[in-house]
């Protein structure tokens, strides 16, 4: 029955299998389950298009699916978009908008709504995503989109029972089709090693049926809540899927029953394989319970069960494991999955196929359906441990992460949906189990500290899973569920969770351990140290921070208390299992002390923002002790490694230090560090904690007072800068406040001012330079106004800028001038420098501030700041300023520098300085009775008795034990007697005097504390003294004891220093006791900015402020050493003749700079214009020329140095660039710009460019006359003609000969190609490619000229036609061959060469000479005409001769007329005649197989021109040219006329006809406009030329009434341009400058300058123009000769007459596309566009910005012939040169022949900043300044000039 169903028409069957089953007897749905059966069949193949076919009809009932589709999708009630995407989509998010940090939009929905003024970005997905629009969980309801902002449920109607019941009987059929595929395609992995493949396949056969589940969720609400029951109902999975139906008689079913079960079983976390896992830690079995004992013990959670017991001897992992599976309520976590419904095989088989991307598609496109989001995040989660197991084994691990992270972000963003999960299905238990079982994997033993006894095991960071950084997708899951404040408080208040998680950190305590090599370089330089930093920063920091944003408030107060308990338990078990005692292992480091810091930050949240109480936080003494050993061991090591005592280690060591404080890693790393020993520092007793510091930077025995000393641990090559180190370090730890009570506020300013002390920084470099994690962003997201504000409280804003030399700046952030007098920390720069030059950068830039500002003028030391107040829980920090050990060290440097030891630096005592100065600022409250106490000088005690700094400077120190070398000079004298005067007083003191060990008095002290704590029963275990070589004094028996005698106090010895800085006795005296007031009244702090001496002004200056006793002290010392009248007095007098003469310098020193900078500004303003050639810098450029033009020019030579004229023997030349250019062809008649288009709509045609209408032209003229005639009617090279431009520079072409020689020689090093004649200027660089002759001059030909002289205009026409006469037989053999004509024969191959050969053949017969002709003309008019439009299009600004020096012009005409005379043009086709006087015109169409030439009408004069000019003989007279200029006047404005008469109507052309007749017998008729006028209407009319045309299109031009003024305007228009081009050509052949006029008189200014109008009518005369012409014969006769000729001709091309007649010599100024103000509608339009070649949207695609054409960048599929079609375009739009916006990184690249350049960009953020590659996001807007510079390089040329970077393309764009 079913089977026959089969054969039939779907459609049909599927509408009466539809009515069947609507009726109540179930035969219908018993018929449609048989059809299935067999549709369904498992022995045919799923991928088969029928059965899709069959599904979709049934589904649709009788309709067409496509009618169902939209019936369906009208009951579509979602309200979210949902849209799904892969990778690489273009997506928004909005940071103002966004709930979640992971919320993110699709363009449609992103558009629609409103986000103007947000904080948002656009960016590419990576991991793909959805659309979250429309939900309010994700997103604030008032950025979605129109769309989804008002859809509601409510005014859907509910969907008709009827319309849906196919469906619902025939998806179960078509899940469990597709699962009986996935079970039947699966295969053990181990079993068949083509699996791999296998799957592949599987998946490809199943694509289109999951294509079709797709298409099913698209069809909205309705369909989607349909397929959520089929997927989650358990009872349809039972019947269908699993039980007796697959165990029964079936064989295909039940052999993939069996299958299924098979993939099953290695679902748990728990199986026989993962035995093998843990067998490495087997091994430490022993280690594994002291680990567990220590970490259980203290905690009493967690109670040992029976079970532990059993398998004790199993390893750490498997033993955490067990230990977990006891904690959780459900053990379900470890177990093998079982199913209950469809969506979870699904999902299992999705994971076990590896997530292909379709199944994504479809599971995430289901999930608006809200019921079926729970389920299937309830499903996700049940398979959370299956799923990273099966990634961990994943060979292609990136792909599935990045699968894995599309679906679980959409998942658990949500923060109801991951509550929910995580109190129904323990969501963190098992996201902490699965990351404890992930990184058992990867185990080994730590090797920190004891080796043998060491019991702690940490991550290998060799291995793949965290070299690959595989477990991303988890960490990034838990972070993002733990930013929920439910879920992190469930975390919080789990003890079990967080002791697991405690054990998790400790994994990477310790890890990565580095062993300073000591001998030998290391041989491999283990990469692993990214990986491990990387692992600590994703997977212990992030979640602490996590985790810290939810410990913010009191009432959380208890949950910091719990993170603090299991942190220290942890650290001690640590401790325990490393075997630490008290002293760190020589010459190890690890960077990574994840619980450390976790400790630190809990710590510093508790007392800033819960108020607890430090104390109760803090462990006992000896625990602190501990604490502080390994991060200070850090900070020594990090010294040792800028020390270069790691160099055998390689670079990564160096890597590994940068990473430690760089801005990513800074917060979670260096900054808890410091923090850490911040705390121990206040807690800890001062003189351990001081001697202990010396001790890790290995400079203890440095400290001694004798000049010499042995250092057991160091190098004395590394000394100075160890102890560097270890003071800078102490300066650090006392005067950072990051933690310690700076406020949010206060630190992100202070990162702020610390990077743009740096350097400038362009604002995403700053955001990125601003630490990510610390407090200060609390809340605040980077980008936010918040950080804006700041921004511009510190900073001043740069503008971004062009400057001349070619370098784009972007705009930047610099310093406000306040923030380097008041803010300017040393401290904070050097702790967030990477590099030690940025220190250096930071000082150079503060000297140039002081400088600048006339503050300081030497080189300034680093400037004191004083400090934020304390929080009060800290103040014990304080403590170090103040004690004898720290007195003692500052004391033995500051004697040692003043004894100028060896090892002592600038540095040294600006940290000694710096930290006096902190004890003085920091005195402890009871100074006053100590100083009571100590009052009376006690000078027995050899060292200090006190601990106040205050009371310990003025002490002084007469007498001093030291240990010393025997070879030492002290050893000699026995005893000091000689200096001393008190002899039994120093016998008296040797006995007190004593040796002053550091490392006995930390031992003494440590023994102490020990003591103390725990009481004498365990004091011998407590102290084993460690025999390390390094610590031992004992190993140098050499030493000797010997006493020296001192006599000095702290101030004494900085009062000698003073004296020493400034290289004079007795420099310092103290100015109070001039007036004793002013100790009180001057404040210290407004000396900051200055040097050594200034700084110990200053302290001695605070000192005496602080306490009389000092004040005493400091006045007694130099009353001792200085005379008692003060140096530097000086009465009042004598102050206010200083004042004058430093006031007469200070004026000077402006005078000076401002001078300095006004020659910087002229030399940058002399580049700019050398560069752009703008008129107005020609102007600037004449000012210093004094040239002679008279005299003979003398060139000289840049190569040999030689000056000298050039000459037929030895040429001189000028170096030239010669290219193609096709900028000129791309003018248009309109003068607004062509709009980039950005929709289908707008569209650009090149039909109106001047390079298509000449290219039309010719075309037209080509067909009707002769060939050779048309070649001399026209100007090509509109489109690739040969531009000629030079940097001025000339050389002895012998010279420039051997000067390429020696450059192809070394051709490696040039970026260019010397064979092909390329080099770069030898003076300036410039890039060129020829060498230009210079024409000898003979002086006697510039002939002062006056054009009114005698000859009349008739006398000249003969004259030039007899020279016109000569040209037909100049013999070459006249022109002997030279050198010089040889050069110019060969640039003129090389301009020629310069172009494609489709530029230069316009003939119908290829290679014909009047191509060349043509072309060489034409060379010279385009180079005209591109200085006429680089001067603007007019000749309004005029300018000097002395101008022409950096322009060739005048040596290219010289070369082409050369060539051209060479011509031998039939004198029969020479225009002359035709121009000046009567011929006959009878022969005129009567050859049949001849074309006619072309009608002098028709001509374009300026061509014609040219010619003339160019064959006219050597050194053509000025009256010569002249009248030749007049002659072609008057044939000009007959054109002109004739073509304003077919614009005007037929009315006004008979009324004009009429006028102009009666006038012909006015005197002067023949210069009346309106006569000529009448004229050329009645002649033009015999040909009946004007009804030809005059339909349509002309007319339209003039639909005005004509005035006489408009007719006089408009002939003007037309006659400009010519006259224009003349006066350049004038210019340039006779040298004479151009004048100036206003714009409205440039007609009348250029008809003088070119002799066409007397000078006494050059006036504002409105019709002055048919004033200069100047018939030689009637007028009224040639004009009738030359409309003859076009209507003899007209009949042959009555179609083209107007066309050819009506010429339009205007063309605006070039210019390049006119871009939209915002990016992103250039984006949005092509970033998906099209090509039109081959139809595929382009992986780069990219546009031309002249024309708009849209080119595939470096595609294959748009590739010619080895040319992509970039590189294609560049030679067709632009002769070789392109300039293209690439789409997708919003960058300019410029194509240049065969190199290329990437530009920049001319969009900018609202910083000023470009965004490469869009990698930001952020909204770009046009810069029109850079566009401008864009326009300006293409249409001077000067790409070649001004970029830099040039590289090869190889046809490859
Ligand atoms: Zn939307
Ligand atoms: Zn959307
Ligand atoms: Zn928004
Ligand atoms: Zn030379
Ligand atoms: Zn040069
Ligand atoms: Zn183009
Ligand atoms: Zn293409
Ligand atoms: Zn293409």
């Amino acid at each position: 029955m079913a089977a026959s169903l089969l054969g039939r028409d779907k459609r049909s069957t599927a509408a009466s299998l539809k009515a069947e089953c609507s009726r109540q007897d179930g035969r219908g749905v018993q018929l449609l389950g048989e059809l299935l059966d067999s549709v369904l069949s498992p022995e045919r193949a799923v991928a088969e298009a029928e059965v899709i076919e069959w599904c979709k009809s049934l589904m649709a009932g009788g309709e067409s699916f496509d009618d169902f589709c939209k019936m369906v999708r009208g009951y579509d009630n979602a309200t979210l978009c949902g849209l799904v995407w892969t990778a690489n989509f273009v997506a928004y998010r909005c940071r103002t908008c966004g709930i979640s940090p992971c919320m993110s939009l699709c363009a449609e929905c992103f558009n629609a709504g409103e986000h103007t003024g947000h904080d948002f970005n656009m960016f590419r997905s990576q991991a793909g995503g959805a659309c979250d629009c429309g939900d309010s969980n994700v997103m604030r309801e008032s950025g979605f989109c129109k769309r989804h902002r008002f859809a509601t449920s409510s005014n859907i109607p509910s969907v008709p029972n009827e319309l849906m019941m196919m469906p619902e009987h025939i998806l179960p059929r078509v899940i469990l089709h597709l699962i009986q595929h996935l079970r039947d395609g699966y295969n053990e992995p181990d079993s068949d090693p083509a699996t791999e493949r296998d799957l592949q396949k599987t998946l490809q056969q199943m694509e289109p049926l999951i294509s079709l589940l797709e298409d099913l969720t698209k069809m909205g609400g309705a369909m989607r809540s349909i397929l959520t029951r089929v997927l989650t109902n358990h009872q349809i999975y039972k019947d269908l899927c699993s039980g007796d139906l697959c165990t029964g008689e079936k064989a295909y079913t039940k052999k993939n029953y069996e299958k299924y079960l098979t993939a099953l079983k290695g679902s748990g976390l728990v199986s026989s394989e993962e035995r093998s896992v843990t067998s490495v830690l087997d091994q430490m079995a022993g280690a594994s319970n002291v680990t567990i004992l220590g970490a259980t013990a203290g905690t009493g959670q967690m109670d040992s069960s029976d079970e532990e017991e059993q398998d004790g001897s199993q390893g750490v992992g498997k033993r955490k494991r067990v230990k977990l599976s006891n904690s959780t309520k459900d053990s379900s976590i470890m177990d093998i999955l079982k199913h209950k419904c469809f969506l979870e095989e699904l999902l299992f088989w999705t994971v076990k196929y590896e997530f292909p991307q379709k199944m994504v598609t479809f599971l995430l496109n289901m999930l608006p359906d809200q019921s079926y989001k729970i389920a299937f995040t309830k499903t996700f989660v049940q398979h959370y441990a299956f799923i990273m197991k099966t990634l961990i084994k994943s060979h292609e691990s990136d792909t599935m992460s990045n699968r894995i992270v599309h679906i679980s972000v959409q998942l658990f963003s949500n923060e109801e949906l991951a509550r929910q999960v995580t109190e129904e299905c323990q969501l963190l238990e098992i996201m902490v189990t699965v990351l404890l079982y992930m990184m058992e994997s990867c185990l080994i033993k730590s090797e920190l500290q004891d080796e043998e006894n060491n019991f702690h095991v940490v991550v290998n960071c060799g291995e793949p899973l965290l070299k690959n950084n595989t477990y991303w997708p988890l960490v990034s899951d838990f972070i993002n569920i733990l930013s929920h404040q439910s879920v992190a408080k469930r975390f919080l208040e789990d003890q079990g969770l967080l002791q697991m998680w405690m054990n998790f950190v400790s994994f990477f305590q310790g890890m990565n351990l580095n062993k300073r090599e000591l001998n030998e370089h290391v041989e491999f330089e283990s990469q692993t140290y990214y990986a491990a930093f990387a692992a600590e920063l994703e997977a212990c920091a992030q979640p602490m921070w996590g985790l810290l944003t939810h410990c913010k408030i009191r009432e959380t107060q208890e949950y910091t208390r719990t993170v603090v308990r299991y942190c220290l338990d942890a650290l001690q078990d640590w401790f325990d299992a490393i075997n630490f005692v008290d002293e760190p292992a020589p010459n190890q480091v690890t960077f990574h002390l994840p619980l450390h810091r976790y400790y630190a930050m809990f710590l510093s949240k508790a007392i800033r923002c819960q108020q607890l109480d430090l104390d109760s936080l803090l462990p006992d003494q000896e625990m602190l002790m501990k604490m502080m050993v390994h991060p200070l061991q850090i900070q020594a090591s990090l010294s040792e490694i800028h020390s270069n005592m790691w160099v055998r280690n390689g670079l990564q060591i160096k890597g590994q230090a940068m990473t430690y404080v760089q801005s990513h890693f800074c917060n979670s790393m260096i900054d808890p560090d410091i923090f850490l020993l911040q705390i121990c520092a206040s807690r800890l007793d001062p003189d351990y904690f001081v001697s202990s510091v010396f001790e890790r930077f290995k400079v203890v025995d440095l400290l001694t007072m004798a000049s010499q000393h042995q250092n057991a641990a160091l190098d004395t090559e590394h000394e100075r800068s160890m102890l560097e180190g270890a003071l800078t370090f102490l300066v650090i730890l006392l005067s950072l406040r990051i933690h310690l009570g700076m406020s949010d506020d206060e630190i992100l300013r202070a990162e702020m001012v610390a990077q743009l002390c740096m350097s400038d920084r362009t604002h995403s470099t700053l955001l990125d330079l601003i630490p990510e994690n610390p407090n200060p962003k609390s809340g605040i997201i980077p980008g936010s106004y918040y950080f804006e504000t700041m921004l511009s409280a510190v900073a001043d804003f740069k503008a971004p800028v062009f400057e001349p030399g070619g370098s784009m700046q972007q705009g930047m952030y610099t310093p406000k001038a306040d923030v380097w007098n008041q803010e300017f920390d040393p401290i904070m720069v050097i702790l967030r420098t990477v590099y030690r030059r940025d220190v250096q950068s930071a000082m150079d830039r503060y000297m140039g501030f002081l400088k600048q500002t006339g503050k300081f003028s030497g080189t300034p030391w680093p400037p004191y700041r004083e400090r934020a107040p304390l929080n009060p829980s800290y103040k014990g920090l304080m403590r170090i300023l103040h004690c004898k050990t720290l007195h003692i060290v500052l004391f033995t440097l500051l004697y040692k520098i003043s004894m100028d030891h060896q090892n002592m630096s600038e540095h040294v005592l600006c940290m000694v300085l710096n930290l006096i100065e902190l004890g003085l600022d920091n005195l402890p409250e009871e100074t006053a009775e100590e100083e009571e106490m100590f009052g009376e000088e006690r000078c027995s005690d050899s060292w200090f008795h006190g601990t106040n700094i205050a009371t310990n400077l003025h002490h002084i120190i007469n007498y001093v034990r030291v240990r010393l070398p025997e070879t030492a000079p002290e050893v000699t004298r026995e005893a000091p007697a000689s200096t001393s005067s008190d002899t039994s007083s120093f016998m008296q003191n040797s006995n007190t005097a004593q040796v002053f060990s550091l490392v006995a008095e930390r031992r003494r002290k440590f023994q102490e504390i020990i003591n103390r704590n725990s009481g004498s029963a365990i004091q011998t275990a407590a102290v084993r003294p460690k025999t390390s070589k390094w610590t031992a004094p004992n190993s140098t028996p050499q030493f000797t004891t010997t006493i020296l005698e001192i006599r000095e106090s702290m101030l004494s010895l900085l009062i000698k220093l003073h004296h020493k800085l400034s290289g004079k006795q007795n420099s310092y005296y103290p100015f109070w006791l001039e007036d004793s007031e002013s100790t009180s009244r001057l404040d210290p702090m407004q000396q900051i900015h200055g040097d050594g001496i200034t700084a110990i002004e200053r302290i001695l200056l605070k000192t005496a402020a602080r306490s009389r006793q000092n004040k005493c002290s400091i006045e007694e010392i130099c009353r001792k050493v200085a005379p008692p009248v003060p140096p530097k007095k000086s009465n009042s007098a004598d102050k206010k003749a200083l004042d004058k003469e430093e006031r007469r310098q200070k004026a000077r020193e402006r005078q000076q700079k401002l001078l300095a900078e006004f020659a910087s500004r002229q030399k940058s303003f002399m580049e700019t214009a050398m560069d752009f050639e703008s008129p107005d810098s020609d102007v600037a450029m004449d000012v210093g020329s004094t040239e002679q033009p008279d005299s003979e020019t003398v060139y000289d030579c840049v190569i040999c140095g030689q000056s000298g004229p050039s000459t037929e023997e030895r040429p001189t030349g000028l170096v030239v660039l010669l290219q193609a250019s096709s900028v000129l062809g791309h003018r248009r008649r309109s003068t607004e710009p062509k709009k980039l288009p950005t929709s289908d709509e707008e569209q650009i045609y090149p039909e109106d460019t001047c390079g298509t209408a000449h290219d039309v032209r010719i075309t037209d003229l080509q067909q009707y006359f002769k060939d050779s005639s048309c070649l001399q009617s026209v100007s090509i090279g509109w489109e690739g003609g040969v531009y000629v431009q030079t940097c001025g520079h000339t050389l002895h072409i012998d010279c420039h000969k051997s000067y390429m020689e020696s450059l192809r020689n070394d051709q490696m090093l040039q970026s260019f190609s010397v064979d092909k004649g390329e080099f770069t200027c030898p003076l300036c660089r410039q890039f060129a490619n020829s060498v230009l002759p210079c024409h000898p001059e003979k002086s006697e030909e510039k002939s002062i000229w006056s054009p009114y002289n005698s000859k009349s205009l008739l006398t000249l026409i003969k004259e030039v036609e007899e020279q016109q006469e000569q040209l037909g037989m100049f013999p070459v053999s006249i022109c002997p061959i030279t050198n010089l004509s040889k050069e110019m024969e060969s640039v003129m191959k090389d301009i020629r060469s310069a172009t494609q050969k489709k530029y230069i053949d316009y003939g119908k017969t290829p290679g014909s000479p009047d191509n060349d002709f043509l072309f060489m003309y034409s060379v010279a008019r385009l180079n005209l005409e591109l200085e006429l439009v680089h001067r603007g299009g007019n000749l309004c600004l005029g300018g000097a001769s002395a101008t022409t020096k950096r322009s060739c012009l005048n040596q290219l005409l010289h070369v082409l007329a050369m060539h051209m005379r060479l011509f031998r043009i039939d004198s029969a086709y020479n225009p002359w005649t035709r121009l000046t006087q009567l011929t006959q015109v009878t022969d005129y169409g009567i050859c049949d197989d001849e074309k006619p030439e072309v009608p002098l009408l028709y001509r374009d004069v300026s061509s014609l021109l040219l010619i003339l000019v160019l064959t006219m003989p050597q050194e053509l007279h000025k009256e010569h040219f002249t009248c030749i200029v007049k002659v072609l006047y008057n044939l000009l404005y007959t054109q002109a006329v004739a073509t304003l008469s077919f614009r005007f109507s037929e009315e006004e052309r008979a009324a004009w006809k009429n006028s102009g007749k009666l006038k012909q017998t006015m005197c002067n008729s023949d210069k009346s406009w309106e006569v000529l006028l009448s004229h050329i209407i009645c002649e033009l009319s015999k040909g009946r030329l004007y009804s030809a045309s005059n339909t349509g299109q002309v007319s339209m031009l003039g639909t005005n009434i004509w005035s006489p003024q408009s007719i006089e305007y408009s002939i003007q228009q037309f006659c400009l341009p010519f006259l224009r081009i003349t006066s350049l050509l004038q210019h340039h052949l006779f040298g004479d400058d151009l004048p100036s006029c206003q714009r409205t008189e440039e007609f009348g200014m250029l008809a003088s300058y070119l002799g066409l109008l007397l000078p006494c009518l050059q006036s504002n005369d409105e019709f002055c123009i048919s004033a200069c012409l100047d018939w030689p014969i009637a007028a009224l006769d040639l004009i009738s000769q030359w409309c003859l000729e076009v209507t003899t001709s007209a009949e042959s091309h009555s179609e083209q007459v107007t066309n050819l007649l009506v010429q339009d010599p205007q063309w605006s100024l070039p210019c390049l596309l006119q871009l939209p103000e915002n990016y992103n509608t250039i984006f949005q339009y092509y970033h998906r566009k099209a090509c039109v070649h081959c139809s595929k949207v382009p992986k780069d695609p990219a546009l031309c910005l002249v024309c708009g054409t849209f080119v595939c960048l470096k595609g294959q599929c748009c590739k010619q012939q080895s040319y992509c079609e970039c590189v294609l375009h560049s030679q067709n739009c632009g002769a070789g040169t392109g300039i293209f916006l690439l789409i997708n990184a919003s960058v300019i690249i410029i194509i240049r022949g065969q190199r290329f350049c990437l530009w920049g960009s001319v969009y900018l953020d609202t910083h000023g900043e470009e965004d490469r590659d869009l990698r930001r996001g952020k909204p770009l807007y046009l810069c029109s300044e850079r566009y401008k510079v864009l326009e300006q390089q293409w249409v001077t040329h000067t790409f070649d000039h001004i970029n830099k970077r040039w590289g090869p393309h190889y046809n490859g764009l």
